[in-house]
């Protein structure tokens, strides 16, 4: 059984983050929180609060935040555009709660990776060796997805840090 009939574009917004692109706005025929905890098990997950019912996802490019009546989009070329992930969505959700059975729902919290969470798994040495002044530059770098934790020549060098790299990885 479908779980959603549709996303309705209801607004579309400047986006901030990238000037000439818009946020897409739109608004789910029923309340997914039912379906939530089961989005929360897939990938490219960044941030999730159960108690407040918001889900955020990252895009190729922007993010995709769900709330249990509203579906933000960030990053969208046009309206045109916005319809079409809208529609992906809705079969995205659907798909999700037929397998919901084979998923294990979320029903803890889970915040998107910090500056110091990143840091803090870098060799710390302020090395140079990835072109970046100081480690903290290149951890936020890294957050901006402009660099990858391969850059780090240290800690790429480095086997005794390999647990530290891997869970740069999965962090990011
Ligand atoms: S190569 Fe790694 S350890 Fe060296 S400065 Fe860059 S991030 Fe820090």
């Amino acid at each position: 059984m479908m779980f959603l009939n549709a996303i309705e574009l209801t607004d579309t917004l400047p986006c901030l983050a990238e000037p000439g692109k818009i946020i897409v706005v739109g608004k789910p025929s029923r309340s997914l929180d039912d379906v939530l905890p089961y989005l929360a098990a897939l990938p490219n997950v960044i941030g999730y609060n159960p108690e407040a019912c918001t889900l955020t996802f990252r895009r190729p490019s922007g993010f995709l935040t769900l709330f249990a009546d509203r579906v933000n989009i960030t990053q969208v070329c046009d309206v045109e555009e916005g319809l079409g992930l809208l529609s992906s969505l809705v079969d995205a959700i659907n798909a999700t709660w037929t397998h919901r059975h084979e998923l294990t729902p979320v029903n803890t919290a889970r915040r998107a990776p910090q500056l110091l969470d990143v840091w803090s798994l870098l060799p710390r040495t302020n090395c140079k060796r990835c072109g970046v002044a100081t480690c903290m530059a290149f951890a936020a770098a890294l957050l901006q997805h402009k660099r990858t934790p391969a850059d780090c020549l240290s800690l790429r060098d480095d086997t005794s840090l390999s647990a530290q790299r891997t869970s740069l990885e999965v962090m990011l």
